[in-house]
């Protein structure tokens, strides 16, 4: 008999691991913050747990990794899902972000940090204002996560305007902020919070911040995240004043490098996708964003080229299911093929594929002897579930973020009853919602049609 902290037991239990096929009536042995079983379930008597949870109405799977997003942009909640990627970003997003407070961005990341753990999501990548006040409730709620301050230097809200004006004071303020936060959080949360230099885009940097930015995450021993192939606006901006595409450009920069994590891709062409697959870059492929911009990302030509490729969800929709079947969707109707992508594809790059983005797949991604602890429950015992077979298809075809009931991150119970254990989510909820109305003022001052009043478009 072997004393573990926590045991899960599940009806099926998906790996993720090469090699390692579904098992049914399966259980995962914990102790210690690390996986010491997962496998099928063992004779009574095996283990003296200290605490045993799931059961038979339970999928259980590795938590799922969100290698790019911005949590506290909830603020933008349907602000720009009728935009085109560069009016999103230069009519909407730059121009409101600037006047939004600490205050207000940690209010909006306790909310954003809620929502993350009630989908299943156990790691984030992180890019925003005030690291911080992330990081702060990222350690209390128990999650894993990478985090970078949004590094730039152009006023973001005169990019509408075509000025890319630099200012070189705020590009290195911004910079010395996120090297101030690496040095204060990386490697907190007994290991579970690190800090990455997040280099907000190729045009939003100019060329000296993107390679000084280079040597202080070399300097520090960190990754980067930055923002590449977004918008028309940044090809457009790189094109003309570079004579190359973005990552070509970052790649002359020597920028690119394997701990880059690179969101997007979106307008890449394929001198782009050589350059970063030369330099053994990894890609954070958001599902979600593209089919609302109308411009879905060459992922079949990514793939192709062997680029370390996760799934995402970017801003403010925070669903990994909703990731999976998105890109399965997109795929299908790209390459006008069923067998495109399929749904253990899907699976294996919100979880394996996108800690492998991270860096991180050594310790996370799934569930093997040996791993950190990272894992969810899906409860299986709901009508747009049953029958439940077993197979990828019946989860990432038909579960939805509520299905998810337990996450275990580190070892530790991080939601329970589908609710954050470590968050006091009904009074973060009702903060925000004390504060909307001010939000909803100002986004209709800056000319929303996305916000009740006298610029709804029901109302003229
Ligand atoms: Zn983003």
């Amino acid at each position: 008999m072997r004393d573990v902290d926590l045991l899960v037991r599940a009806a099926f239990l998906y790996p993720m691991s090469e090699g390692l096929p579904i098992l049914a009536d399966a259980e995962v042995a914990i102790a210690a913050g690390r996986i010491v079983h997962a496998g099928p379930r063992q004779p009574e008597g095996a283990w003296r747990a200290a605490r045993t949870i799931g059961g038979s109405r339970f999928a259980a799977l590795p938590g799922f990794v969100n290698c790019h997003c911005h949590t506290a942009s909830i603020v933008f909640r349907s602000q720009t899902d009728d935009h085109a990627a560069r009016s999103a970003l230069f009519d909407v997003a730059f121009r409101m972000e600037k006047d939004v407070s600490e205050d207000e961005w940690a209010m909006c990341a306790e909310v954003g940090v809620a929502g993350m753990l009630r989908a299943g999501i156990t790691t984030i990548n992180d890019i925003w204002y005030a690291p911080h006040r992330l990081a702060e409730t990222v350690e209390r709620a128990g999650l894993r996560a990478d985090i970078a301050n949004k590094v730039f230097d152009v006023r973001l809200e005169a990019l509408r305007d075509g000025d890319y004006s630099r200012d070189v004071r705020r590009g290195e303020a911004r910079l010395r902020e996120g090297v101030a936060f690496v040095e204060r959080w990386n490697g907190a949360a007994q290991g579970r919070i690190r800090g990455r230099i997040g280099a907000h885009a190729t045009d939003t940097c100019g060329p000296g911040l993107h390679r000084e930015a280079r040597a202080e995450a070399r300097r520090l021993g960190v990754g980067m995240h930055i923002h590449a192939a977004q918008s028309a606006g940044e090809i457009e901006q790189i094109m003309a004043g570079q004579g190359c595409g973005p990552l070509e450009y970052l790649a002359r920069l020597n920028v690119l490098a394997p701990d880059v994590v690179l969101a997007h891709l979106t307008f890449a062409t394929d001198a782009d996708l050589d350059a970063v697959a030369a330099a053994d870059a990894p890609y954070a492929h958001c599902s979600t964003i593209y089919p609302r911009r109308g411009r879905y990302p060459r992922l079949e030509d990514i793939l192709g080229r062997d680029i370390r490729t996760g799934l995402a969800t970017d801003w403010m929709q925070n669903d990994p299911f909703e990731a999976m079947r998105n890109a399965l969707n997109a795929m299908r109707l790209r390459l006008g093929r069923p067998d495109a992508m399929s749904s253990a594809q899907a699976l294996w790059l919100a979880t394996m594929g996108a800690a492998r983005v991270m860096g991180l797949d050594a310790e996370i991604g799934s569930l093997e002897i040996g791993k950190k602890a990272d894992l969810i429950l899906v409860d299986l015992d709901r009508p747009h579930l049953q029958p439940f077979y077993g197979g990828y298809s019946a989860l990432v075809y038909y579960a939805r973020a509520d299905d998810v009931r337990v996450a275990v991150i580190d070892g530790a119970i991080a939601l329970e009853d589908g609710a954050p254990t470590r968050l006091d989510e009904p009074r973060a909820l009702a903060r925000l919602a004390e504060r909307t109305p001010h939000w909803r003022t100002r986004l209709a001052a800056l000319g929303s049609r996305a916000v009740f009043g006298p610029h709804c478009a029901c109302c003229g």
